[in-house]
Order: structure tokens, then C-alpha cells, then sequence
């Protein structure tokens, strides 16, 4: 029998997606090892078609700026036995929650765009959504805490 692989599922909301260039350029150095061990069921910047069904772990970077990214984070977790939020704006917000920071007058001037691209009045964090299992921290991620968790999530998987 194959051995098993770690279900994987990236997915990204209102950020600058840097941590997934981060993943990527990882590749480099892990492609061999991660090949072996990782099954990429969802994954855009890698493949065409995807899908969330049944995910071991979801990684998710960015903020959440709109009740329709809330409803699909949702369903993420809905599908994955454990969530991981990646970078800081997952975690705390921040950089991509700057307009909840704005005065009444920016906030004001901003209306009619949250109106016309359907955004919520505030963004939030993964952890104000849904429950989230881990975290590697970093603007973006740092690769070592990304590692030290994939680890963990081999570990407590079964993936050898
Ligand atoms: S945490 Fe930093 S690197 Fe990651 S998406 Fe946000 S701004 Fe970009």
C-alpha cells in the first residue's frame, strides 16, 4: 500500500499573497521530500483544478474583508480536520485591516467602495470566524515556523 500522504489545501483572502511566494520558492529545497509526502488537493498558484473536499490541514493567509470570504472560510473549515492561519494578517489583521483604523472622515470617503466591491464595514481576523488550530507568524510567514509546523502536522498525521 502507498504510503499515506498529508492532504493539503492553500488557500489566500485579502492580502498581498507574499507568504505564498514564500511556499513557493520553498519549493527549491522541498520539492523532493514534500512530493513524497504532501498531496496538494488545493492549491492555486501551483494547479487549475482544485478542491477542498476532505482536507487534512488548510493553510490560510490574509484577512477577511467581506461577509462572502467569511462564508467561504467557512466552508474551509467545514472541510479540514485542522486550520492553520498564515501571516499576520490572518492572525491579527494587520496590514491588510488598515481601514478599520481610518477616522470617520477616511471612512466616510471609503463608503462608496466597500458599497461597489460588496466589502464588509470591518476586516477580520481568521480567529474572529472560525477556530483556528495553529499559526506560523511572520510578514510574511517566517519559513522556519512554517517547517515546525508542517512537522507537527506530518506527525499527528501519520505521514512518516
Ligand atoms: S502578512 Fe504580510 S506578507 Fe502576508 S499577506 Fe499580509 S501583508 Fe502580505
Amino acid at each position: 500500500m502507498p504510503d499515506k500522504k498529508l492532504r493539503i489545501g492553500w488557500f489566500s483572502f485579502t492580502c498581498c499573497e507574499d507568504s505564498t511566494i514564500v511556499l513557493t520558492e520553498m519549493l527549491n529545497d522541498h520539492y523532493e521530500e514534500w512530493s513524497k509526502k504532501i498531496d496538494f488537493r488545493h492549491i492555486r498558484v501551483l494547479k487549475k483544478n482544485n478542491s477542498m473536499e476532505n482536507l487534512d490541514v488548510a493553510f490560510v493567509e490574509g484577512a477577511i474583508a467581506s461577509d462572502k470570504d467569511a462564508e467561504e472560510l467557512k466552508k474551509i473549515r467545514a472541510n479540514c480536520r485542522k486550520l492553520v492561519a498564515i501571516g499576520s494578517c490572518a492572525i491579527v489583521g494587520m496590514p491588510a485591516a488598515q481601514r478599520n483604523e481610518f477616522d470617520a472622515a477616511r471612512k466616510k470617503e471609503i463608503e462608496f467602495l466597500l458599497k461597489k466591491f460588496k466589502q464588509a464595514r470591518k476586516v477580520r481576523t481568521l480567529y474572529e470566524i472560525v477556530k483556528v488550530d495553529d499559526k506560523v507568524a511572520g510578514c510574511p510567514m517566517f519559513e522556519k515556523s512554517f517547517l515546525e509546523v508542517l512537522d507537527k502536522c506530518f506527525r499527528e498525521f501519520g505521514v512518516k
